[in-house]
């Protein structure tokens, strides 16, 4: 018996239920055209929703940030001091978002799992949809809260377990904005009225309707007109934002206490100068222009229908997520890879990121996709779809 055995064992059980994942590898920048194993295809699966990952703009902001702050801000902000960018970009993130304040963490996932146990203390109650995103679920693991999961979107059974629970002392309900799988959104309305008849806290993770939702993209709780009764917007700047990092928006006493006991804001160095200036860029473009949100809109609209008409399933999403159902996995395989040699690149989601039965391709629409590419794109899934017999 070797130590490493039970490494080498639970690979092989991976690989031998076709879970192992093989990671493509990128040589350019992302855009609609993309450099993946050395092929240029089609990008269709990352989350940069707007095209801010390779923008001029976003790329001058960053080149201009590194000659005058460096590369790197050399320590945690709470111990060495912060850089004006980190508190610039939380101001401007703060007025964008419509509220008193915002920290910045080095990531959505950091950004939960700071929020999550600084909130829910130890004697807490977290009611969290069963469908929550991974960092939401490590986030409540980091506490020795008690945890209710409530069936996805379930608005009643929300409220029926907060009525159980109603002499806890804290009380936080979660809730992915957009859930990323399927693109379908919170009941948030009916979580918030459901929340403030019980004098619980609202976090709601808003990583996917970023640049996406509301007015400018300023995201979910502006969609459905709900400032300030939302304590907790929590947010990353690495999907339509285009860099990397996350966010906590709300309530000044909140963001205030996370700087406080957020332990990954405490504990963990702050994004370099580059993203935060970027981030700031990315601020800009969206405050003064809703362009490219309206792009991405009108072409996951006219994906989704031209799809729908060849007969694909394109599920239940609400956003420009465009999940192509094809039931089992090996399906959903095989189209990725036979999209790939006709330089399409869309990834299959399977077990155990979606359930049995319910593998797809995830197909992620960008406003930098043109008319040409979306026809491209159209052209191929037909193709394929029709030599696997799925339409
Ligand atoms: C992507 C995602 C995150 C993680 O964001 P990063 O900035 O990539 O760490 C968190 N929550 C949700 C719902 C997400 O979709």
């Amino acid at each position: 018996m070797g130590k490493y055995d039970f490494v080498t064992a639970e690979l092989n059980a991976l690989r031998e239920q076709g879970l192992y994942n093989t990671i493509r590898t990128i040589g350019s920048s992302v855009g609609a055209w993309t450099v993946v194993d050395g092929h240029r295809v089609l990008n269709m699966c990352s989350n940069n929703y707007l095209g801010f990952a390779d923008d001029t703009r976003l790329k001058e902001a960053a080149l201009n940030a590194v000659r005058e702050y460096g590369v790197g801000p050399a320590a945690v902000r709470s111990i060495a001091g912060t850089m004006t960018l980190h508190n610039e970009l939380e101001r401007r993130l703060a007025t964008f978002k419509h509220t008193e304040d915002a920290v910045m963490f080095q990531s959505g996932f950091c950004a939960n799992l700071a929020a999550i146990p600084a909130l829910a203390g130890k004697d807490g109650v977290i009611f969290t949809d069963e469908l929550n995103h991974a960092s939401i679920i490590d986030g409540c693991r980091l506490t020795k809260a008690t945890r209710v999961i409530f069936p996805h979107r379930d608005v009643d059974a929300l409220a029926k377990a907060l009525d159980e629970h109603a002499q806890a002392p804290r009380k936080l309900v979660i809730t992915d904005g957009v859930f990323s799988m399927d693109g379908d959104l919170a009941p948030l309305p009916g979580i918030v009225e459901a929340a403030e008849a019980h004098q619980a806290l609202v976090l709601v993770d808003d990583a996917h309707g970023e640049g996406v939702l509301g007015s400018h993209g300023r995201g979910i709780v502006d969609h459905f007109g709900l400032h300030g009764r939302v304590d907790v917007e929590v947010g990353t700047l690495s999907k339509a934002f285009g860099v990397v990092g996350g966010y906590v928006a709300g309530k000044r006493e909140i963001v205030e206490y996370l700087r406080q006991q957020g332990r990954p804001f405490l504990f963990s160095s702050a994004t370099t100068p580059a993203d935060v200036a970027a981030c700031i860029a990315a601020v800009d473009v969206l405050e003064r222009s809703d362009e490219e949100q309206r792009r991405l809109w009108d072409n996951a609209a006219w994906f989704k229908a031209r799809m729908e008409e060849l007969g694909f399933d394109t599920g239940a999403s609400e956003t420009p997520i465009t999940p192509v159902m094809l039931g089992e996995a090996t399906t959903a395989w095989e189209f990725s890879k036979r999209l790939f040699q006709e330089d399409v690149f869309a990834q299959a989601i399977a077990f155990p990121t979606v359930p049995r039965g319910k593998a797809r391709l995830r197909v992620m629409i960008s406003a930098v996709h043109s008319q040409d590419d979306l026809a491209f794109a159209l052209e191929k899934f037909a193709k394929v779809g029709r030599a696997l017999g799925v339409i």
